[in-house]
């Protein structure tokens, strides 16, 4: 029997701009999370990443063992684990810096659709200021066509 083909899109790219938008994409707390596990989970799924972090208090990679201040969540199935910021390329190569890419892609696209965001959620402020001061050149410029044509 033909195996159905699997479509090579990353997970990040198959997320809508809604979903993403409600998604941390960071995490402070990678030993807090749930599903946690401490070596590579079986199964055929891709992993993708999760979270990054970036923390103060080292955490330990699942590859070497090593404390990492800096790294990824991979998540493979049910399943998260921890990946150094420098296993993730020894260990799956080209491939890492495909899921990589897709993480960072996803930052970029949350972080272009947050500002759009934040710009609209300022723009009756603006509208406002932009009217005032529309109102405010008018009566200038009455007053010195007045000026300069008296009655
Ligand atoms: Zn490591």
């Amino acid at each position: 029997m033909l195996k159905p083909k699997i479509a090579d899109r990353q997970h990040w790219e198959a997320v809508s701009d809604e979903e993403l938008l409600g998604k941390n994409l960071t995490t402070d707390n990678p030993l807090g999370l749930d599903c946690l596990v401490t070596e590579i989970p079986d199964g055929p799924e891709e992993p993708h990443v999760e979270f990054s972090y970036n923390l103060e208090d080292e955490v330990r990679c699942i590859h070497c063992n090593h404390l990492h201040k800096h790294g990824f969540v991979l998540r493979k199935g049910g399943y998260r684990y921890i990946v150094g910021w420098i296993c993730g390329e020894k260990i799956y190569g080209e491939k890492f810096d495909k899921y990589a890419a897709d993480f960072k892609a996803a930052q970029a696209r949350q972080d272009a659709m947050r500002r759009v965001q934040s710009i609209q959620g300022r723009l009756p402020i603006l509208l406002h200021g932009q009217r005032r001061l529309i109102g405010e050149i008018r009566s200038i410029h009455l007053k010195i066509c007045a000026d300069q044509h008296p009655a």
